[in-house]
């Protein structure tokens, strides 16, 4: 094993390969609060590249409602369980990571799905935590229901524990992009990665007798276009660019001002170890607990940016600014009531009002002679 930094955590960890960070590592900001479960995220996806034969049960992208949705069963409660207490002393975790945790003679604490455990996409769907009793709906205060959808694809980690597991080194990280794929003639269908990944983004396809996993769309994204399920995303909770190491940060761009500067996009289960590269708007309906575990110790604080964000023009300018083109941003700028983004060439894409201007009609049309309703 060698020790690496993962900055997520606050500390060095053992990884099974030395660190080597790619030289631009693609990453993604999801806005949980604006996510409907609509679900074409995950046809776009499966449309594009999952609907060949033995990929029927593939969702390289996925939704589920949490606390009590789950593809496959229980995939994050199960490794929760298994990797014990799960302590912060501050920034930094105190526990063990799922490669610190794996059992003599493994390289990671995993474990491997039954096909059982796929046969249930949408166990638990729009299932609320805290019940519904009798009286709730007129009950004032109401009482502390909360669910909530959580988008998943893989995280394209920068510590992936899929290639770590892989006895053939077939899975690679790209040193341009960070993209982590699964080379199709090496692999000889052992699972040690489907079983090793935390956040089970790796699918075993019995017809090719090899595993296949999200490719983040890589032909798209090498042209500087987002990914499908970005792209279709009807909440425009997505945007898709380039994250730099914390020191490197920089404010103008969209995800390092998201994720270094503000710290309001989190990553998903930081404390198994992986350093995942898709970030996460908390939700900021749901218990504080329940979000420090799923988030880290930087979710509450997260939730009061969020909050505070009618006052925090550049903040909500960038929001704005989110779904609003399939070009992948590398920069942005707030000018006046506008924000702009920009291409890695430093071309302007894009340019969206930050307040949608509203226009309303007259209740009466002289001309007409008729009452107008809302509805055209
Ligand atoms: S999320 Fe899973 S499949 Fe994706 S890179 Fe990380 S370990 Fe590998
Ligand atoms: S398309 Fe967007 S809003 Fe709809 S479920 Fe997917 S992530 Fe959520």
């Amino acid at each position: 094993m060698a020790r690496v930094y993962n900055w997520q955590i606050g500390r060095e960890t053992s990884y099974w390969y030395p660190g080597s960070r790619p030289k631009k590592q693609f990453a993604a900001v999801f806005d949980i609060n604006k996510c409907i479960a609509c679900q074409t995220c995950t046809l776009a996806c499966k449309t594009t590249w999952t609907s060949g034969k033995g990929q029927e049960y593939m969702l390289w992208n996925n939704v589920e409602s949490k606390p009590f949705g789950y593809y496959p069963l229980g995939w994050d409660v199960r490794l929760l369980d298994k990797l014990g207490a799960q302590r912060w002393e501050g920034g930094r975790y105190a526990g063990s990571t799922v490669f610190e945790a794996a059992p003599a003679g493994e390289r990671v604490l995993g474990w491997g799905p039954e096909d059982q455990d796929y046969a249930y996409p949408n166990v638990g769907e729009d299932d609320c935590a805290g019940g519904v009793t009798k009286g709730a709906a007129t009950r004032i205060p109401h009482d502390m229901m909360w669910f909530f959808y959580l988008a998943r694809i893989c995280n394209h980690c920068t510590y992936p524990a899929c290639l770590a597991s892989c006895p053939r080194g077939s899975i690679y990280k790209r040193p341009e992009d960070g993209i982590v794929l699964v080379d199709q003639t090496r692999c000889r269908g052992y699972r040690e990665c489907v079983r090793a990944c935390p956040y089970k983004k790796v699918f075993y396809n019995a017809l090719t007798g090899t595993s296949e996993k999200c490719i983040a769309c890589y032909p798209k994204f090498e042209k500087g276009l987002s990914q499908q399920c970005f792209l279709n995303c009807i909440g425009k909770i997505r945007v898709a660019g380039f994250l730099s190491t914390p020191k490197e940060a920089r404010e103008d761009n969209p995800v390092d001002y998201m994720v270094h500067v503000r710290k309001i996009a989190l990553p998903l289960f930081p404390q198994f170890g992986l350093e995942p590269n898709v970030y996460y708007i908390p939700p900021i309906h749901v218990p504080e607990p329940f979000l420090v575990q799923m988030f880290g110790p930087g979710a509450p604080a997260a939730v009061a940016a969020y909050r505070a964000l009618p006052k925090d023009k550049d903040l909500s300018a960038l929001l704005t600014l989110m779904g609003s083109t399939e070009r992948v941003l590398s920069r942005f700028r707030r000018a006046g009531g506008s924000v702009e983004g920009y291409d890695e060439s430093g071309t302007e894409v894009i340019r969206v009002p930050v307040t949608e201007p509203a226009h309303v009609r007259a209740a009466i049309d002289v001309a007409q002679g008729v009452v107008r309703s809302n509805i055209t």
